[in-house]
């Protein structure tokens, strides 16, 4: 898996590079990273990437040239690596929601090109142009990119075979479809005694199919409390067992 980055603050990147498990696959030559800096390709003696908007109003926007100077640099270094040209993703606002499935889908790709926005954002001519797709990270908004590309990143990488110690580790994650797209049980480790407060005893009887059916309730309970939206969405998948439907009646009414 390759990420090629366009992005003003290239250092920033060592958070996903550097560090944890992304850091270890990136040592593991599991995934590169390029990073791709629009100032780098400037024509003018200021390294100028951003000029003020047409029409008037606040802030400044980033320049197309540097910008499509920088793809194509990318681009040739793909090319001269025997990829053909990866997809070119904005972080934006107003592009679609990320979430597990978009990282999936990203995962079974070879890479791609995540375009890292500053100020007001880019000249809509060069989004028009090169940009395959817009990514969100939530309705707010951020003063740049990088962060929703590291976070894009992050989630993705996870997801690459043998990145995580345990193969199970990112099936039983909330929103996976193993997990029926609910959200993840509670986790417990030792002491087991804390402040108190016991271990949920099931969990330390070593009784396997007691302790998968204790995980299972509890991501029900949790989902249908704090997100009914996703029991709603396994239920049209066809993700919930009779043994769910008859668990989830039990529960006390959320409205
Ligand atoms: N004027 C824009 C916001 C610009 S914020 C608007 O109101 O929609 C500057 C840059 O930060 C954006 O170009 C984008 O790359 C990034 N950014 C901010 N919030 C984001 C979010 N929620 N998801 C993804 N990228 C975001």
């Amino acid at each position: 898996m390759r990420f090629d980055v366009i992005t003003l603050f290239p250092e920033l990147f060592t958070a996903v590079s550097d560090s944890g498990v992304t850091g270890r696959a990136h040592r593991q030559g599991i995934w590169s990273l390029n990073t791709w800096n629009p100032r780098n390709y400037t024509t003018d003696v200021h390294h100028t990437v951003d000029d003020r908007p047409y029409g008037g109003g606040p802030g400044m926007v980033m320049l197309s040239q540097p910008l499509e100077s920088a793809l194509m640099a990318a681009r040739a270094h793909q090319q001269a690596q025997g990829l053909s040209p990866l997809p070119v993703i904005l972080m934006s606002p107003v592009g679609r929601r990320f979430d597990q499935s978009a990282a999936q889908v990203l995962a079974a790709r070879p890479g791609a090109v995540l375009l890292c926005g500053r100020y007001e954002g880019i000249d809509q001519r060069f989004i028009d142009q090169y940009v395959d797709e817009e990514i969100s990270l939530g309705d707010f908004v951020l003063s740049g990119g990088e962060i929703p590309a590291m976070a894009v990143m992050d989630a993705v990488v996870r997801l690459l075979p043998s990145v995580l110690h345990t193969a199970d580790s990112a099936i039983q994650d909330s929103f996976q479809p193993s997990l029926s797209g609910l959200l993840d049980s509670p986790h417990y480790t030792r002491p087991e005694l804390f402040n108190g407060v016991p271990v949920p005893s099931v969990l330390s009887s070593g009784h396997h199919k007691n302790i998968a059916r204790f995980r299972r309730e509890a991501s029900l309970a949790l989902t249908a409390r704090r997100r009914p939206d996703l029991i709603a969405a396994a239920r049209q998948n066809g993700w919930l067992t009779r043994e769910d439907e008859a668990f989830l009646q039990t529960l006390a009414p959320t409205q």
